[in-house]
């Protein structure tokens, strides 16, 4: 059923790279034999899902997004491909993206735009653009994405779906082509709370091949996802996040789940969080200083693309002439930007100074979290937006993950959940709720609340 919507939809939503139909088959059958032999099979067992295509799958082509990475097939499955395969999830095929992750609205995706299920002139939001939309749509009940600023959080929330980034290192890194290390977090997408928790559950947890990754138990996420009680939990709303700027129709539905929070017994207070305000321009350094080092492995040699390899070409113009062709202008820009913020002039007074911005976020999360259990704040200042209207200004399109943003530089867990539409457009609206390091069983229980 999910492949005939994928095949029905998907030539106007465009949420898949690469769609695996007889391999999705193939698997579904083969759960379906094992569950008919009484084999005892885990929850999520012959569930469709559709995989953002910056995870390595070794059966199915992996492009990030770009054209460099065109034509080239992984030797191995990322840690959170294989453990999609042992809980017995159907992978459906890949999703759209923007380019290497670098992006809020799947424009940069050098395969196209992926449109929003919900209106398709709008944007899905992005990275996890393809994934959120697959989901939204109903072309699969499940999708994976990546968060290094907001790029499950932004698009679940303009997309009406829940999308959860776990804390950093309580999921694996290896296998997810690198954009920004310190911050990168696979994390679910659902159309509910519990399936996200699912989800997350099934592909978190210590993995040995990635250094960063936490050796602590997963949290309890499913059966906060179940208990859904409230009662007497501190709820603090993030001042620095409460209106000014943001879309009229965001503030109202973010108001109205504050009191759905009172009544349910929460204790809700105003908490001012002043280091988040230079949250956006600290990750604007952060990001592109690491992806700068991080393609540097694009280098024409080792995969997918090469242009220009006529024999009498020097390696340096080969690499130049692949890196030319390959590369779109978002990622360009934040390889040129972030090799300047590292240059050793420059090294102090930018990249240096954002890392101490990193540590004074850090601080309001600790400062914040002796007083309440869990922060809130919008997902996003604005609903989905017109595809097209961003492109050419980066500024208003980063925009997008001012309230994102700080969780990814702290490490923190957060969530988005849908909360009503805008009266002016009629667009779903995301509620975030942040939660400690580790603290991720929070973020569901919260969600769970008020979904029921
Ligand atoms: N939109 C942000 C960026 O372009 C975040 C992307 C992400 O989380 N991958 O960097």
């Amino acid at each position: 059923a999910h492949l005939d919507r994928v095949a029905e939809i998907d030539g106007k939503v465009h949420a898949f790279l690469h769609v695996a139909a007889e391999s999705a088959l193939a698997q579904a059958r083969a759960i379906d034999e094992r569950r008919a032999k009484g084999e005892r099979l885990g929850p999520l067992a012959g569930v469709p899902i559709a995989h953002k295509d910056v995870f390595t799958t070794s059966d199915m082509p992996t492009t990030a997004g770009s054209k460099i990475l065109q034509g080239w097939r992984p030797p191995y499955d990322a840690t959170v491909t294989r453990r999609l395969r042992e809980a017995g999830l159907v992978i459906l095929g890949k999703t759209n993206l923007d380019e290497f992750a670098m992006g809020s609205s799947t424009e940069n995706s050098a395969f196209g735009p992926t449109r929003n299920p919900w209106d398709l002139t709008r944007v899905p939001g992005g990275s996890s653009g393809g994934s959120s939309a697959a989901v939204a749509a109903y072309a699969a009940p499940l999708s994976t994405g990546t968060d290094t600023g907001g790029s499950i959080r932004q698009p679940a929330a303009v997309t009406g779906i829940v999308g959860m980034k776990p804390t950093y290192g309580g999921s694996s890194r290896y296998g997810l082509i690198a954009f920004a290390s310190s911050l990168d977090t696979p994390g679910p997408f659902a159309r509910n709370v519990l399936d996200a928790a699912l989800l997350h559950e099934a592909f978190s947890g210590h993995d040995p091949m990635d250094s960063t990754s936490i050796d602590a138990p997963v949290p309890g996420v499913v059966e906060a996802a179940k208990r859904a009680d409230i009662a007497g939990l501190r709820v603090g709303v993030v001042r620095e996040f409460d209106s000014e700027g943001f879309q009229a129709g965001v503030v109202a539905r973010f108001h109205e789940t504050v009191e759905l929070l009172e009544s349910l017994g929460a204790k809700v207070v105003e908490l001012s969080c002043p280091s988040f305000t230079t949250a956006l321009p600290a990750y604007y350094l952060i990001a592109p200083s690491e992806c700068s080092s991080n393609l540097a492995r694009f280098d024409a040699m080792r995969y997918g693309l090469r242009v220009g390899d006529d024999g009498e070409r020097s390696a340096e113009e080969v690499m130049a002439m692949t890196r030319a062709a390959g590369f779109g202008p978002e990622v360009k820009r934040r390889i040129m930007l972030g090799t300047y913020a590292l240059s050793s002039g420059y090294y102090d007074a930018y990249y240096g100074q954002a890392q101490k911005v990193r540590t004074l976020i850090a601080r309001d999360f600790e400062a914040a979290f002796h007083q309440v259990d869990v922060l809130i704040s919008p997902t996003t200042p604005t609903t989905a937006f017109p595809i097209g209207e961003r492109v050419d200004d980066p500024m208003a399109m980063y925009l997008a993950d001012l309230c994102t943003i700080p969780a990814n530089l702290a490490g923190n867990a957060a969530i988005s959940i849908p909360c009503g539409l805008a009266d002016e457009d009629g667009l779903p609206v995301g509620l975030q709720i942040m939660a400690p390091v580790l603290g991720d069983d929070r973020c569901y229980r919260v969600g769970a609340a008020l979904e029921t």
